[in-house]
């Protein structure tokens, strides 16, 4: 699969299979398509050629004259509810309370009433650690607790796979912990797929199956954790590991 913005090639020739629960860390300078990649497995971003997969079935499809389009907006719809992503910048609802930043998606999306969204949500808010910040509106809370409503929400919608692109790069250094403790608990207690776009490599260490180093729009080297911080087969990773740790 590749992926242009005008005439630059973010990704070139990505060929990247994802097991069911696997929990994969992308690390890579900034620029190398990260976050693109997981952009596009939302959805919020074409692709130029090639086909993405999710279970079998295609998120993009042919069409004669405008070449390669997101699947039908019914497909699609079936398709995001099953894929959730949290953003480096948290991107709240400004205007709803906690609570209702979390119920807000279920209910809307897959049709549960008020009352089913807002225990769905309490019980999430709870698993965050912020039971008690449910009618605070995002300005009342800190980075690291809006992040953790945003992780919140992400899981309202009960997705099989979730997407994270840097979600503590936005936050102060003492905030980072009381979001990783969350995260880590995802990744140990979880059945779902994990991708996540970090900077913070003992962590990505720590919960992943799989590492994949991308620098230029190539994955450079894919591997087991230790495999990758211990001995990068390839230079650029190790010229990368060494200015980043
Ligand atoms: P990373 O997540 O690894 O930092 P990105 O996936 O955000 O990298 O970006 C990959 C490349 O695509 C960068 O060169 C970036 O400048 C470029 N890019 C990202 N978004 C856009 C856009 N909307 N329009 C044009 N270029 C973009």
């Amino acid at each position: 699969m590749s992926k242009l913005y005008g005439a630059l090639a973010v990704l070139k020739d990505l060929n990247l299979q994802v097991t069911h629960g696997e929990k994969i860390a992308l690390i890579g300078p900034s620029g190398s398509g990260k976050t693109t990649i997981l952009r596009i497995l939302m959805t919020l971003e074409a692709i130029q050629n090639g086909t993405v997969w999710v279970d079998g079935e295609p998120l993009w499809h042919m069409s004669g004259k405008s070449g390669l389009v997101p699947a039908s907006e019914r497909h699609l719809h079936h398709m995001r509810r099953r894929i959730g992503m949290v953003f480096q910048h948290f991107n709240l609802f400004p205007h709803m309370s906690a609570l209702e930043n979390v119920a807000q998606p279920p209910r809307i999306v897959l049709g549960l009433s008020r009352e089913e969204a807002e225990e769905r949500a309490q019980g999430l808010l709870r698993l965050v650690g912020l039971a008690d910040k449910g009618a605070n509106y995002p300005s009342q809370l800190s980075g690291g607790q809006k992040q953790r409503v945003a992780i919140a929400r992400a899981l309202a919608m009960k997705p099989e796979i979730l997407l994270f692109d840097e979600p503590t790069s936005a936050l102060d250094p003492e905030l980072v912990e009381e979001v990783l403790a969350v995260l880590r608990e995802i990744a140990h207690g979880s059945a779902m797929t994990c991708l996540l776009v970090t900077h913070e490599m003992s962590f990505a260490r720590e919960i992943s199956d799989r590492i994949l180093f991308l620098d230029g729009g190539r994955i450079v080297e894919e591997g087991k954790p230790d495999e990758i911080f211990s001995e990068p087969r390839e230079e650029r990773t190790r010229l990368f590991l060494k200015k980043i740790i």
